[in-house]
């Protein structure tokens, strides 16, 4: 049996920290290389093996993916929806390019299977609002959207064209404790617990009545490794899977924060995020990752709330 040899790009960001560490417990820390722009000096231990590299730099990612023998990628690092929207050329080109140069270099050097996460954010104001569909109106309006509807084509393109296996989630909004959100219109479902914990009041930047698909980064993670593990004639869908597991609104989240830390209060004061959040979807259909591959959730509002809490809290003292 070849050993697998992983590499992950974005690794030290809220997903790739948590992806890496999943992966090295499962194929081992040797065999899982750990890559993102930022630098190795303030990096924990547990980040090693770790690459320094600027994914953008095609040359550089090509020696690594030569010399490092690298049978799987996941590439991960993105500009997201909120930081694209104030630099939409830079959010396009290293959106688009890295993902191109990824799927080109994956057929050069044989790589076997590739990860890349799409996002409810191709959707747009004239999509399905509940129950989301696979297939249906997409539409992004914003240019993060835009570079991760045309990324999911250019997957199923390399898949038809080419055999690759590249693999693709659309990722609803993540929530989790170890990293800080990077830049997104669901940051809010982050920042607020850490204001509960820390009991200060939380200004919130969505109404408060504004339902998004949203996620516990426990069940993304394994969502993401059953997905890679389902055998190959069973992955249907080569643009991106819809995914889902909870639907809630800022409101709803806070009266479910309060059942565990009473004086809690939050503020709304939208931004321009609001005008983001509006054009995406309240729920998703998930009904082909359900039949295709088994996804199932496991985390409910209720659960997560308690979780978040929990290790925050236990974080906070440590
Ligand atoms: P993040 O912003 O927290 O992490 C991205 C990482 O990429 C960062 O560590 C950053 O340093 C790195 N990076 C940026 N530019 C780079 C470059 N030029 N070269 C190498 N690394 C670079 O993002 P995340 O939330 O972890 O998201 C990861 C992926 O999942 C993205 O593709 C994002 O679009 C997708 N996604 C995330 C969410 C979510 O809620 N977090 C939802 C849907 C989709």
């Amino acid at each position: 049996m070849v050993q697998e040899k992983i590499l992950v790009i974005g690794a030290c960001g809220q997903i790739g920290r948590e992806l890496t560490a999943a992966l090295r417990l499962k194929f081992g820390q040797q065999q899982v290389l750990a890559s993102d722009i930022q630098a190795q000096g303030n990096l924990s231990a547990d980040m090693y093996p770790y690459f320094r590299l600027d994914v953008t730099d095609a040359a550089a990612l090509e020696t690594l993916i030569a010399e490092e023998k690298i049978t799987q990628i996941y590439h991960l690092a993105a500009m997201l929806s909120a930081s694209g929207e104030k630099n939409p050329k830079k959010a396009w080109d290293l959106n688009m390019d890295s993902l191109l140069s990824v799927l080109e270099l994956s057929v050069k050097y044989n790589v076997k299977k590739v990860f890349w996460p799409s996002s409810i954010a191709i959707f747009g104001p004239d999509s399905e609002k509940i129950s989301t569909p696979q297939q249906g109106v997409t539409e992004p309006t914003t240019v993060y959207g835009i570079s991760k509807a045309a990324g999911e084509y250019w997957c199923k393109y390399y898949f038809d064209k080419f055999g690759l296996d590249v693999r693709s989630i659309r990722y609803p909004g993540l929530i989790s404790y170890t990293g800080a959100p990077g830049g997104g219109t669901t940051d809010y479902a982050v920042d607020i617990f850490h204001h509960a914990v820390e009991d200060k009041p939380f200004t919130c930047f969505l109404k408060e009545d504004t339902v998004l698909p949203m996620m516990y980064m426990e069940d993304a993670i394994r969502a993401t490794l059953e997905l890679m593990d389902a055998p190959k004639d069973k992955v249907l869908v080569r643009t991106a899977y819809n995914l889902a597991a909870l639907s809630f609104s800022p409101q709803a989240l806070t009266e479910e924060i309060v059942k565990l830390v009473p004086d809690f209060k939050v503020v709304y004061a939208p931004d321009f995020r609001q005008q983001i959040a509006d054009s995406w979807p309240g729920s998703i259909d998930d009904s082909a990752a359900r039949t295709d591959w088994g996804w199932e959730p496991a985390f409910n509002l209720e659960a997560m709330v308690k979780d978040m809490l929990l290790n925050l809290k236990e974080l906070q003292e440590n």
